[in-house]
């Protein structure tokens, strides 16, 4: 019974935020603002036109850097806002 519960314990844990709270995500072209300027995920600065993702906190993150970060974590890279998160598998 605790073997079993010390096994769990250590299985890195995977958890995907809910698919359908990513694409409901806000998506624009990114424009100049000064205090968001770079991707926090990839760290690289963003192009006046890029298609970037807000999430509800105003966090811009490059919508290809945010649904790939996304796909493996649930929580936002900057503040750990939680998402919706789907069942672990
Ligand atoms: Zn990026
Ligand atoms: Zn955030």
């Amino acid at each position: 019974m605790l073997r079993k519960s010390i096994e769990l314990a250590n299985r890195p844990k995977i958890i995907l935020a809910l698919p359908s709270s990513v694409e409901a995500l806000d998506t624009k072209k990114y424009e100049k603002s000064g205090e968001f300027d770079s991707c926090p995920v990839c760290l690289e600065e963003f192009m006046t036109g890029v298609d970037v993702t807000t999430m509800p906190f105003s966090h811009i993150f490059h919508k290809g850097c945010i649904v790939q970060w996304l796909g493996s974590w649930y929580t936002c890279p900057m503040c750990r806002f939680e998402m919706p998160k789907s069942l672990p598998c």
